[in-house]
C-alpha cells in the first residue's frame, strides 16, 4: 500500500552550503576514480576484483570526512554495480573514470529515519536546513534525496517520497472484529482470518543474526569489517521495510473492513523484559502494528478499542461466557465443561476480545 513517488524541487543553498555541495561532488568523483584505479591494480595482481570502501581512504585523505558519508557509500554501490554489470555483459564497457571537465554534478544521500521537510526547508546531512521551493506543499519525511547542480548553476533536489495509502473517512460498516496478537500468527481475527508472521521475514532475521555474528568476529577498522558493517546495515534496513510493508497491508485491510476493532492493550515493554519472549515480540512488530491500526482507524472513521491486558480472554468460553480457568500455553484446543463448545484457543480469545470491545463501547 506504499507508493514511492519521486519529485524534483528547486533549492537555494547559501554560499557556504553551495561550497560544501561542490566539495561533495568532488569527493564522490575523487573516490570513484581512486577506488576504480586501485581495483584495476588489485585485479592485475590477484585476478579478482576488490573495491575499497570510502572509510578505508578516510585516514589518509582526511578531507573525505568533511562531506556526507552516505554520498560516498552510494558512489561505492554505483561502482560495484558498474563492475558487476561489466562482468555480466562485457560489451557494456569497462567502468570509466569520471572527468572533471564534463562532470555529472550530483550526489545521492539517505538517512535511516528520512529527511524532515516542510514548506520552506529540507534538512540534509552535513548541510543542515536548505531553503527550498515546495510548490506541492508536501511535508513529512522524505526517504532519499539526490542533490544536483545544472550547468547553469541551479540547484535541485530529487526526493523519493514514500506515501501511505490515502486514508479518508469511509462509509460505516456493521462488522466488528477482535484481534488476538500472537507469535506464530501475528494476528488472529475473530472472523476466522489469520495473518502469519512472514516466512521471508523469519529467514532474513536468521540471516541477519548470522551476519551480525560474522561482524563481531572481524577486526574493527579493517576493510572486511567495513564491508560487513555495510552489509548488516542494508539487511537491517531491508527487514525493517519488509515488516513495515506487511504491517501496512494488513492494517489497511482490517481498518477497511471493520467498524470496530478490539484488541488487547499489550504491555510490550514488559514482555520485552522477558528475554525468552523478547526477540519474537520484537520480530512480530506488535507495537508498530497497533500504532498503524490506530492512526488508520482514526483517519477512516473507525474505532479501535483497547482492552485491559488483565482481561482473561483465553479463560472465557465465547459461547456461554463461563470462566473455565487458566490453561497452559500448549493447550491449543479445549472443550467447555458448561456448554460443550469446542474452542480453538486463539479464535476463542479473539471472539472474547471482540465481545468485550462491543460491551465497552456500548457502555
Ligand atoms: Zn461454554
Amino acid at each position: 500500500m506504499n507508493i514511492i513517488k519521486a519529485y524534483k524541487i528547486r533549492c537555494f543553498p547559501t554560499e557556504e552550503q553551495k561550497l560544501l555541495i561542490l566539495k561533495t561532488f568532488g569527493c564522490c568523483r575523487w573516490y570513484w576514480n581512486q577506488a576504480l584505479s586501485d581495483n584495476i591494480k588489485y585485479y592485475e595482481k590477484n585476478k579478482k576484483s576488490k573495491i575499497n570502501t570510502p572509510a578505508s581512504y578516510k585516514k589518509e585523505y582526511e578531507w573525505l570526512k568533511e562531506v556526507d558519508g552516505q554520498a560516498l557509500c552510494f558512489t561505492q554501490m554505483d561502482l560495484q554495480s558498474a563492475f558487476s554489470g561489466f562482468f555480466k555483459q562485457p560489451n557494456k564497457g569497462f567502468p570509466k573514470y569520471k572527468s572533471k571537465k564534463y562532470p555529472k554534478n550530483s550526489y545521492k544521500t539517505m538517512i535511516a529515519n528520512g529527511f524532515p521537510i516542510d514548506n520552506e526547508t529540507i534538512k540534509l546531512p552535513k548541510l543542515g536546513k536548505v531553503k527550498i521551493v515546495n510548490h506541492r506543499h508536501k511535508t513529512g519525511i522524505a526517504k532519499s534525496c539526490t542533490i544536483s547542480m545544472t550547468p547553469t548553476n541551479e540547484f535541485y533536489i530529487s526526493i523519493l517520497w514514500k506515501e501511505d495509502e490515502i486514508d479518508e473517512i469511509l462509509p460505516k460498516v456493521d462488522k466488528e472484529i477482535g484481534i488476538d496478537l500472537g507469535l506464530t500468527d501475528l494476528a488472529i481475527c475473530s472472523d476466522g482470518t489469520k495473518f502469519p508472521v512472514l516466512q521471508s521475514l523469519r529467514k532474513n532475521l536468521s540471516k541477519l543474526k548470522r551476519e551480525q555474528r560474522n561482524l563481531s568476529k572481524m577486526i574493527k577498522g579493517s576493510n572486511n569489517y567495513d564491508r560487513q558493517k555495510l552489509k548488516v546495515a542494508r539487511l537491517h534496513q531491508h527487514i525493517t521495510n519488509q515488516r513495515k510493508d506487511y504491517l501496512h497491508k494488513i492494517s489497511y485491510k482490517i481498518t477497511n473492513e471493520n467498524q470496530v476493532i478490539s484488541l488487547e492493550d499489550l504491555n510490550v515493554k514488559g514482555l520485552l523484559k522477558n528475554h525468552h519472549l523478547a526477540l519474537s515480540v520484537a520480530d512480530a512488530g506488535w507495537s508498530t502494528f497497533v500504532k498503524m491500526l490506530e492512526y488508520k482507524a482514526k483517519n477512516k472513521g473507525r474505532t479501535v478499542v483497547k482492552i485491559d491486558r488483565w482481561f482473561p480472554s483465553s479463560q472465557i468460553c465465547s459461547c456461554c461466557g463461563c470462566i473455565t480457568g487458566k490453561k497452559p500455553l500448549y493447550i491449543r484446543k479445549w472443550i467447555c465443561p458448561e456448554c460443550g463448545g469446542t474452542h480453538d484457543r486463539d479464535y476463542n480469545a479473539a471472539m472474547n476480545i471482540r465481545d468485550c470491545g462491543t460491551r465497552l463501547l456500548a457502555w
